[in-house]
């Protein structure tokens, strides 16, 4: 078997890992990044989703998060560099092509400390004492076996953290997964939303439809094409399987809900469906129960913690297993003020040489239906970055970082949490 050696090896190259390959070669580490899409960007790139959510205080519509997510904006003249508020709650990103390059260039500055490697699975733990020793590596070459002294876990799913054995937890109820798909030739009219639901009720009625919910429309990308946000499958998407079953299930209701608006939604008329996403969207699987479990009543009570790395400000945004006609959910969620995210919960237990960054990091499910979107998850994985190249230097081990280091460094880098005046 081939073996490669780096300080730091992030798996996952989504909103957490790419940040955290960025933040570890920056902070002078030598860093190996692999990812199973042939792009990276996570959610953006591999399902399409243009929305850059946990950036700004609902309250002061203040930019609550510097570092590498707005950075990721300023770049692509979305948000200036020196902005302290953003014209709108929800910040968009305007193509998802642009994305997918920008996040090639960004990674490309970084060489030759940072390497990448694209159409790479991460597929298994090998673990000697309290460390991983080994990450094996799926590609066109085989396997591969990663040494690393220090490993972030960025793929979503808390995949290395399970196979090396660290304690994860799974909800009973996992939120549904959701296949987003662009409609073409859209002549756009009044009331669309309104008829595109009543249409998606009727195909329910019909058992055509399982789950639904929206449907969210948005015309962002051109005047007459459609951004579609609707589809709903239960299952587990840490279940190959099911997995499966989902991405067919996805594409199903695409094209139930496509032709049911094509046949009964006037606008539709002369319409195509463009495509769907590369995969479908993954809300939640395992999370780590790591050295603190992030709680909602912590980010109720936005309670502060020494050791805050990163910054959310999302509501609570728990999508149900139900159809839910007009919305995404039957009530809304809490909304928070800016809250902080401790160190501590993005270390799993028993594992010490591995970070947890994104939607799998520790946290109860209410309270990661806030963390787990996307500019808070980027933040989270320029923390986790940033620890690890502070790990490697110092020769320790990240669980035996002190939390307050990292996010003075961060503060020095104009990231990390957000400083309340
Ligand atoms: C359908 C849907 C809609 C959403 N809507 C919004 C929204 O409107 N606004 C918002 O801000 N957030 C939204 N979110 C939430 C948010 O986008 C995600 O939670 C966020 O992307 C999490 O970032 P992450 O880095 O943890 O995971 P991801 O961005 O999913 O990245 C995980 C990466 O790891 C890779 N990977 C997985 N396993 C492996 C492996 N074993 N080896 C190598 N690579 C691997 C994947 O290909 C992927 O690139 C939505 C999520 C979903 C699923």
């Amino acid at each position: 078997m081939n073996t490669l050696e780096t300080d730091v090896l992030v798996c996952g190259g989504g909103c957490a890992g790419l940040a955290a390959a960025l933040a570890a070669a920056r902070n002078h580490a030598r860093v190996l990044l692999v990812e199973r899409a042939g792009f990276a960007g996570g959610i953006v790139t591999t399902v399409g989703l243009p929305y850059f959510d946990g950036l700004v205080d609902k309250k002061t519509n203040k930019i609550v998060l510097r570092g590498i997510p707005l950075e990721f904006l300023n770049r692509l003249g979305i948000v200036a560099p020196d902005a302290e508020t953003v014209p709108k709650f929800h910040v968009l990103v305007d193509s998802i092509e642009r994305f997918k390059l920008l996040a090639d260039r960004m990674l490309a500055e970084q060489s030759p400390r940072l390497s990448v490697l694209y159409h790479a699975m991460a597929c298994g733990a090998e673990v000697v004492a309290d460390r991983i020793d080994r990450v094996l590596v799926a590609s066109k070459d085989g396997l591969t076996a990663v040494r690393a002294k220090v490993i972030v876990d960025g793929t979503g799913d808390a995949d290395i953290a399970c196979w090396a054995g660290a304690p994860v937890t799974k909800s009973p109820s996992l939120q549904p997964m959701t296949m987003h798909f662009r409609i073409g030739n859209v002549n756009r009219q009044p009331d669309l939303s309104a008829k595109c639901r009543d249409a998606l009720v009727r195909a329910h009625e019909a058992g055509e439809l399982p789950l639904f919910y929206g449907p969210g429309l948005m015309f962002h990308f051109a005047p007459d094409e459609v951004y579609v946000h609707a589809t709903r499958v239960a299952g587990d998407a840490s279940d190959p399987g099911q997995l499966t079953a989902a991405e067919m299930q996805g594409r199903r209701d695409v094209w139930t809900m496509f032709e049911r608006w094509k046949k009964e939604v006037p606008g539709f008329e002369d319409a195509y469906l463009i495509e769907t996403g590369p995969y479908i969207g993954v809300r939640e699987t395992r999370r780590i129960v790591g050295r603190y479990v992030l709680t909602e009543d912590d980010i109720k009570a936005e309670k502060p913690f020494d050791d805050a790395v990163a910054t959310g400000c999302w509501y609570l945004d728990l999508h149900p297993q139900a159809a839910t006609p007009g919305s995404a959910q039957k009530e809304k969620g809490h909304q928070p003020g800016p809250y902080d995210i401790p160190y501590r919960s993005l270390l799993p237990q028993q594992i010490t040489n591995l970070i947890v960054a994104g939607r799998c990091h520790s946290a109860t499910q209410w309270a990661a239906s806030s963390t787990r979107v996307t500019a808070t998850a980027m933040a989270m994985g320029q923390a986790a970055g940033v620890a690890g190249a502070l790990a490697v230097e110092r020769n320790v081990a990240p669980a035996e970082l002190d939390g307050r280091l990292v996010r003075q460094t961060l503060h020095q880098q104009h990231a990390g949490p957000y400083l309340r005046s």
